[in-house]
């Protein structure tokens, strides 16, 4: 099914905003915003761009939706929407409060891809500042890079005039860390094997024991976007793996990894175990299908399945053989047709799920799997 309308002044109705998700007051206010494109405008992103609202009266999708169909920049409007999830410490994979790396401190990852511009820029294990998507838009906009990490990314920062606070852990994000040190460094040594064993093996107890939720040990917000007039961007933020070796850096603000988007053809991004993601580049990939016609469901079903593929590893398979981990991908492709693919069927909501928005208000909306059962 397109998702294209008729090419005429569309009036958003009031009334037809917020049927599915209760979306608030601020959008239904908006009921005689203009569109003037031949594309129905969406939304789509990671679950917690549904959940998180930073005590605010909107979601993601929702503040990105609405200041999209208002005719603001398709990319500002994303990070609008994803700095409410950035700025919520009750997100603790994304922003302030994001899990620390495994020496406490947190670090950030985000890129973000502006497709009628054909521009990008990102930061890595970035320290201090609460909104790294919005220095991953200073580097777009300001400098001739794509890709600024560490110091060199809060110096940056600075000079851009961000705030840069000492620390960016809640009480939260230190207590579950201190948790998760002290099951594996009790006497402050172990052998670099062992220890990375013993943290993973760590986060795992602590999952089971319910102190975090399986989505926080991974966890990350993917955001897309696009217009009336088929403009679309896309944002991806994270604080990454938890309690990462420190310098780790996922997919997430790697171009073509963690988001892709080209202007003519789609945007996707991901979310779940970095590393399986960057190795095949799989939302270039994705982007890549789209530009030869697939479907948004179909073109992740293809960087599932190369996943899939490269998943050889004996640590990385559980007793099926496959991936003992999820990977999923957000993708709009430029007719604003959309999907949400997981590598599984049976995982936490927050891999099951992903959130859209669109003129009938926001919602959840079950993954499309490659594989049945789940990642153990
Ligand atoms: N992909 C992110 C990373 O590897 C984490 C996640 O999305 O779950 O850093």
């Amino acid at each position: 099914m397109t998702n294209k309308i008729d090419r005429r002044k569309f009036l958003l109705a009031g009334s037809a905003l917020g049927l599915t998700s209760g979306i608030t007051e601020n959008i239904k206010a908006k009921s005689t915003t203009v569109i003037t494109g031949n594309i129905k405008p969406v939304v789509v992103s990671s679950y917690n761009g549904y959940t998180m609202k930073n005590g605010g009266k909107l979601n993601c999708v929702e503040t990105a939706f609405k200041k999209i169909t208002q005719g603001e920049d398709v990319l500002d409007a994303l990070i609008a929407g994803v700095n409410i999830v950035e700025l919520d410490p009750l997100d603790a994979s994304v922003g302030y409060g994001g899990r620390p790396n495994a020496e406490g401190i947190v670090q950030l990852d985000s890129c973000c891809m502006h497709g009628p511009k054909k521009q990008a820029g990102g930061v890595g294990a970035l320290e201090g500042v609460k909104t790294p998507s919005l220095v991953a838009k200073a580097v777009m906009e300001s400098t001739d890079h794509h890709l600024i990490t560490g110091k060199g990314a809060q110096n940056f920062a600075q000079n851009m005039g961000f705030k840069i606070e000492d620390d960016l852990n809640t009480e939260e994000s230190r207590k579950m860390w201190l948790n998760w040190k002290r099951r594996i460094d009790p006497n402050h040594y172990l052998d670099p094997k062992k220890r990375s064993t013993a943290g993973h093996n760590a986060a795992l107890e602590m999952i089971k024991e319910g102190l975090i939720p399986e989505n926080e040990y991974y966890g990350t917000i993917n955001c897309n976007g696009i217009n009336s007039n088929g403009d679309l961007c896309g944002v991806t933020t994270t604080s990454g793996l938890a309690w990462k070796m420190p310098g780790r850096i996922g997919d997430s603000p790697i171009l073509g990894a963690g988001l892709y988007v080209d202007g003519n053809h789609g945007a996707a991004g991901s979310t779940g175990r970095g590393e399986a993601n960057l190795f095949g580049l799989c939302s270039y990939l994705v982007v890549e299908e789209l530009r030869r016609g697939k479907h948004p469901k179909d073109a992740g079903m293809t960087a599932l399945k190369r996943i899939k593929e490269n998943t050889i590893e004996l640590r990385l398979l559980n007793k099926r053989n496959l991936p003992n981990f999820n990977v999923n991908f957000y993708i709009i492709d430029k007719l604003g047709r959309y999907a949400g693919v997981a590598m599984y069927t049976k995982a936490s909501n927050e891999d099951k799920n992903y959130a859209i928005c669109t003129e009938n208000g926001s919602k959840l909306v079950p993954v499309e799997p490659l594989l049945s059962g789940n990642a153990n």
